[in-house]
């Protein structure tokens, strides 16, 4: 089989597919309080989307993450995964979501072989995460992770991005929760990923080694080699089923590893978070129909772009002006 390797000799194994760049959230770090969002001719139909996933899997892909904007907002979205979960070669199934319309679909998808579910939670109170989400309600997302739990899913994590002066506080608070639940838990490292008005990147900047020293002051932290073909770093505690990961792009550099490509919402393949090298399958898509063959070429060329590493520097200046949603986070 054909497999994607990039000219760095990394082989591509795993893609994040953003299903719609629309969300009943605005994060701050994230989006804007108004946004425009794309005119549905523009985005990938779910037909498309499917033949995208197979295309990757055909060529020893074993990994799909479907992300946003909000994946659950993508009407249709139970029948995609549905089809996707049958794909041959596909080892590993996962969703990132904001977790609100989890109580209405979480049954569906695991059904529909969705395995693996990140939700994200950056707080634990109301007012709060109503504050950092702008729309969004905290009862509705712990709702929807019970659901996803009553739902059997093999493996749920919550994902939190921790923003000093704004969440740092709740770090040990989101790590019993996650002990309680028995569920997992990544810090992610806020990105400088679109012009955000609502704070300073520069001085809500909190590193993983922060978070981890907090955590480390009650928990000892046991590292671990587990991985997910993801880029978190794991660790374990004794006590505990949890583990708990980081995500940090700025302070450890995860290029040299890197075996993820995205695909945008317009269906373009993204080779890198932080660079703007891509290409684009829609256009395959849309002038040959039903033509994977011709798709997969296209998508093995595109290899040889996939570029070194990124450069995202934690000064807050922006250097990618797409903002999350389109990039799928
Ligand atoms: N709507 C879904 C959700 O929130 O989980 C999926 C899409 S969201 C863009 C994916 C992840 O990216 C979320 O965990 C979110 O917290 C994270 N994210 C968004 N903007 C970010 C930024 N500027 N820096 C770091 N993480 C970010
Ligand atoms: Fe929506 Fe996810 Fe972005 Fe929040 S992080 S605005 S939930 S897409």
């Amino acid at each position: 089989m054909t497999q994607l390797i990039d000219d760095f000799q990394r082989v591509v194994r795993y893609v994040r597919i953003s299903v719609t760049d629309r969300c009943d959230f605005r994060c701050v770090y994230c989006m804007s309080e108004e946004m425009t969002f794309l005119p549905r001719a523009q985005v990938l139909t779910l037909e498309e989307l499917a033949t995208v996933a197979r295309a990757f899997t055909e060529l020893g892909v074993e990994k799909i993450r479907l992300t946003g904007g909000e994946p659950l907002v993508r009407r249709g979205i139970d029948e995609l995964v549905t089809e996707i979960g049958q794909l041959e070669g596909l080892k590993d199934f996962a969703m990132t979501t904001n977790g609100a319309g989890l109580v209405k679909h979480a049954p569906a998808l695991r059904q529909g072989g969705l395995q693996r579910l990140n939700i994200s939670l950056d707080s634990l109170d109301s007012v709060r995460f109503k504050q950092l989400t702008r729309t969004g309600d905290l009862n509705k997302v712990i709702d929807g992770l019970h659901a996803a739990q009553d739902a059997g899913f093999e493996r749920i994590k919550l994902n939190a991005v921790i923003m000093k002066g704004r969440n740092d506080d709740e770090i040990l608070d989101l790590v019993e929760f996650a002990r309680r639940e028995s569920i997992d838990i990544s810090f992610i490292e806020e990105m400088p990923l679109g012009d955000v008005s609502d704070h300073s990147r520069g001085e809500t900047y909190c590193s993983s080694d922060e978070v981890q020293a907090i955590i480390e002051s009650r928990h000892a932290l046991m590292p671990t080699t587990e991985s997910t073909l993801g880029p978190s770093r794991y660790f374990r505690m004794a006590d505990s089923v949890s583990k708990i990961g980081f995500i940090s792009p700025h302070s450890h550099n995860f290029c040299a590893t890197c075996n993820r490509v995205r695909v945008t919402v317009e269906g373009r393949l993204l080779l890198c978070l932080g660079n703007e090298h891509s290409v684009d399958l829609r256009e395959t898509l849309r002038r040959y129909p039903g033509d994977i063959e011709r798709l997969k070429t296209r998508i093995v060329d595109a290899m040889a772009l996939k570029p070194e590493r990124h450069h995202f520097t934690t000064d807050g200046d922006v250097q990618v002006v797409r903002f999350m949603n389109m990039t799928g986070g």
